[in-house]
């Protein structure tokens, strides 16, 4: 049960060999058996007729329990990450929340990088803090730092975003990897940010992978959704039913938007990290602008690991600083027409965000606050050149 009822046909086998480009159009998604519809239909169904009491055909019973449509999606999610089976979510905090209720018990300690997602750090330290589960932040870039923490706390999980939002630090998987299972942890990559077109954390050792499928596997901010790929298949059992016995699955219409946007996953990676990769060469020659933080760029402190552990580029997320300080960070935010203002990433339209009082309110005035003079772009796929007038528009206006 936990990857899809039986009735559906997983065609994985068809297409293990074959790139991820590939994979994103065909993995669970051959046209449909009645009918032949290339694209198979979306079952906005709540229920399943029964052939007998208790037997619900082919392993579909009631809609929170197991649905095709969402067994599309999970299937295609498993196979992007080269993971054994995946799971969908309602969002991506709602496939953590699965994840954390799994796998802890209370008196566990999980270790997260100190610029983890805001909500991700909100969840484990306020939600499950409550329920007797420590959290520790550090720096999981800083790999010397890292192994001290992990072997002197011994937690059960090692929670590692790469590149983190909105720093753009990079974590070594591979290493951090290592360090962890030595220490009996297991490894949970949340790969929202690069995506697996660029970056496949369980073929460097992760355990699970973690999506906030919102972002660029959605790839159009028009839905919210989240997803949990495992490694193997030793705690699919349990995480799926994690997932019917509370519920926070996906629903159908939202598993055909989003295997809607996996489909053009790569194409549209490698055109956000194109732009990304050139506005952030350009705005490093700006004199308004302090530093740049692209993982692409070869000033980077992260970019030999980046370079190693990522595919085809480095994303379409950047952040800057800007020399004028908070004041020019809020206008400069603000002085966008093409980049639109607001939260969330990874869609084909350029987003801008003042991180301090927007995506990051959550850990201001703690330790983990974000510099009260940087703004986070989601460079979209617009074109490239109109990207850069509009960012020089507002440069100017400040
Ligand atoms: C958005 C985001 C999340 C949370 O996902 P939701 O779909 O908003 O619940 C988790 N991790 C990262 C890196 C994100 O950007």
């Amino acid at each position: 049960m936990p990857q899809h009822a039986e009735g559906f046909a997983d065609n994985r086998d068809r297409f293990a060999t074959a790139d991820l480009a590939t994979k994103a159009i065909h993995v669970g998604l051959d046209p449909d058996r009645e009918t032949g519809a290339v694209v198979p239909p979306i079952y906005q169904t709540s229920t399943y007729q029964q052939d007998h009491i208790a037997e619900g055909r082919h392993g579909y019973e009631y809609g929170r329990m197991s649905n095709p449509t969402r067994d599309a999606l999970q299937v295609s999610l498993a196979a992007l990450e080269g993971g054994a089976s995946a799971l969908s979510f309602a969002s991506g905090l709602a496939a953590e929340d699965a994840l954390l209720r799994t796998l802890l018990q209370p008196g566990d300690t999980v270790v997260s990088g100190s610029d983890v997602y805001g909500g991700t750090h909100r969840l484990i330290a306020k939600i499950w803090g409550e329920w007797g589960v420590k959290s520790i932040s550090t720096n999981l870039s800083d790999i010397d730092t890292a192994r001290g923490v992990i072997e002197e706390v011994q937690p059960r999980l090692v929670w590692i975003e790469t590149p983190t939002n909105p720093m753009m630090q990079i974590s070594d998987i591979e290493a951090l990897a290592e360090i962890a299972h030595s220490a009996g942890a297991l490894v949970v990559v949340d790969n929202t940010f690069a995506s697996p077109a660029l970056q496949q954390p369980i073929a460097l050792g992760a355990d699970f992978v973690i999506h906030s499928t919102t972002k660029y596997l959605g790839g159009h901010s028009d839905v919210v959704g989240g997803a949990i790929i495992s490694a193997t298949d030793e705690y699919a059992e349990r995480l799926w039913f994690t997932q019917y016995a509370i519920g926070a699955i996906s629903a159908p219409f939202d598993a055909w938007l989003t295997l809607r946007g996996i489909k053009t996953l790569s194409v549209r990676v490698a055109q956000h990290s194109r732009n990304a990769q050139q506005l952030a060469e350009w705005l490093q020659t700006d004199p308004r602008i302090e530093r740049v933080y692209y993982p692409g760029l070869p000033e980077h402190p992260g970019h030999e690991v980046a370079a190693r552990q990522m595919h085809g580029g480095f994303g379409g997320m950047l952040s800057v600083a800007l020399a004028g300080g908070e004041q020019a960070a809020r206008d400069f935010a603000e002085g966008t027409e093409l980049f639109v203002l607001g939260e969330s990433l990874g869609g084909v339209e350029s987003l801008i965000n003042y991180p301090s009082d927007m995506t990051h309110a959550s850990v201001k005035g703690t330790p983990l606050a974000i510099p009260l003079n940087v703004v986070r772009l989601s460079v979209g796929i617009e074109s490239v050149d109109d990207l850069r007038a509009d960012l020089a528009q507002a440069l100017d206006r400040l």
